[in-house]
């Protein structure tokens, strides 16, 4: 297929493009060769095609702790890195244990939220976690297959030869306990006709897996072909990691989060979410702001717990909560969470990047499965805390204070002023940016 380099222009941008190029990127975004640059060669051409100020240039080359060499292998056309701040979250026990959590994200509140849940649950004994174990499912699809129900029988009768041909592919896996470990063949229907779809079931030990998983369900290929007379098409892990789940439970005193009247606040917050997805993609959101932030942290694959999060939150057809609250026979506050959960010490970033090295640390885990019950822990905290903020007071209360230094960091006040101008925002309940503004140019005067 050919594809047009550029669409038409709706006319009014044409005249004003035919007056006057863009001042800043000039030219094709082609970029010929690009990858085959040095990482300070890339960024100089950047800088030249964005009109980049040294300073700009200058942030951008900063790696912070990631080494510039490592940064480079681990995507293409590295110019630089990105950093974002870490917090550590305190309070956490979790089985027993007591946890020092590293979180990495821009939002304010959330760090300080889940220290703080974290501090209502101990009163209680902190959180329970368990989980089902590290397995992933490996899917190959199998298309136009002569006699797909035939063909799925004769697929299970070759279960052992199948599982061997794919654990073949990983003897170290295999040594550690871990590998293929079962089998499942479904036909599906598709707007393209019946599929069979066989999916290996993987335990992955400390690892996350994908790559694991993908390499056998890619070697297994030739011989899901052989046994069905069909064409396999994708060979690939699905991110929907129902046989790889946490249960995070906690119990939050009724005098500790407030009071009865915050319990039934939560509680109805909860049914409202159940019952309703606008609100419950809300509710998700919240747990996954204390999942992702430790993610980054670790160094583990955001997207894929993403997108096991809200496939797991949709596999019933509905969008329903990962979490469950109620009140329990004392008038406390029960909170369940169950999510997919895959993560890993070994591969991935959480072996090469050095801040993740140094997090995994921090947090004490030595363990896949350990550092998956924290983040379950970690997501159930966060869901808490917000749910407790909009029951109890209004989100906007805690929240705004930080946003207010960051907007007031935005409009321009550098120094003791971000604080004055923050504070005088909250005290007039105008926590804006136009506001912001005003008062840096107002202060700024009025200290010159
Ligand atoms: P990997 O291949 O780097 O490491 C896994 C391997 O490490 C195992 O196959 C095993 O041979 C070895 N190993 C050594 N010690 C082990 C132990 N104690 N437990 C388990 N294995 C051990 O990494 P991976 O975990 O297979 O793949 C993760 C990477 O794949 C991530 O970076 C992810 O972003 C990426 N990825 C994800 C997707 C997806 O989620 N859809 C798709 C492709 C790639």
């Amino acid at each position: 297929m050919h594809l047009r380099r550029t669409r038409a222009l709706p006319l009014r941008l044409k005249r004003r493009s035919a007056r006057k190029r863009p001042r800043k990127m000039q030219g094709s975004s082609e970029l010929p060769g690009f990858y085959k640059l040095s990482l300070q060669q890339r960024l100089e051409l950047l800088q030249r095609l964005a009109g980049l100020t040294e300073e700009e240039a200058k942030t951008l080359a900063n790696t912070g702790g990631l080494p510039s060499d490592v940064a480079n292998r681990m995507i293409e056309n590295v110019v630089g890195g990105m950093t974002l701040p870490l917090g550590m979250a305190t309070n956490f026990l979790i089985n027993g244990k007591d946890y020092v959590v590293p979180m990495s994200l821009e939002e304010p509140s959330v760090v300080a939220a889940a220290s703080n849940a974290a501090k209502i649950a101990r009163v209680k004994g902190g959180f329970k976690v368990t989980n089902t174990g590290p397995v992933m499912i490996g899917q190959i699809q199998t298309v136009r297959v002569p006699n797909p129900k035939a063909a799925a029988k004769k697929l299970m009768s070759k279960k052992k030869q199948l599982l061997a041909r794919a654990n073949a592919q990983d003897p170290m896996l295999v040594s550690l306990g871990g590998g293929a470990k079962g089998l499942h063949v479904k036909v599906i229907k598709s707007l393209k006709g019946p599929m069979v779809i066989v999916e290996l079931f993987v335990n992955c030990g400390d690892a996350m897996g994908a790559n694991a998983v993908n390499t056998m369900a890619e070697a297994v290929a030739p011989l899901v072909e052989e046994i069905t007379g069909g064409k396999v098409y994708l060979r690939i892990i699905s991110n929907l990691a129902d046989r790889r789940l946490v249960r995070a439970t906690a119990t939050f005193e009724k005098e500790a989060l407030g009071g009865a009247e915050v319990v039934d606040g939560i509680v109805y917050a909860y049914a409202f979410a159940e019952a309703d997805p606008y609100r419950c993609a809300t509710h998700n959101k919240g747990i996954m702001n204390g999942v992702i932030a430790v993610a980054l942290a670790c160094g583990q694959d955001t997207r894929a717990l993403e997108a096991g999060a809200h496939s797991y939150a949709a596999s019933s057809g509905a969008y329903k909560p990962l979490s469950v609250w109620k009140k329990d026979k004392n008038g406390d506050l029960m909170g369940i969470l169950e999510m997919p959960m895959a993560v890993g010490l070994v591969g991935g970033a959480a072996k090469v990047h050095p801040a993740a090295k140094a997090n995994v640390k921090i947090l004490g885990v030595t363990s896949a499965l350990e550092l998956a019950n924290v983040m379950g822990a970690v997501g159930l905290a966060q869901n808490f805390a917000a749910l407790r903020a909009l029951s109890a007071e209004g989100i906007q209360r805690g929240h705004m204070k930080l946003h207010a230094r960051n907007l007031a960091s935005s409009a321009g006040a550098t120094g003791a002023l971000v604080e004055t101008v923050a504070s005088r925002m909250v005290e007039e309940k105008k926590i804006r940016f136009d506001r912001a503004k005003e008062l840096v140019a107002e202060l700024s005067n009025t200290r010159s």
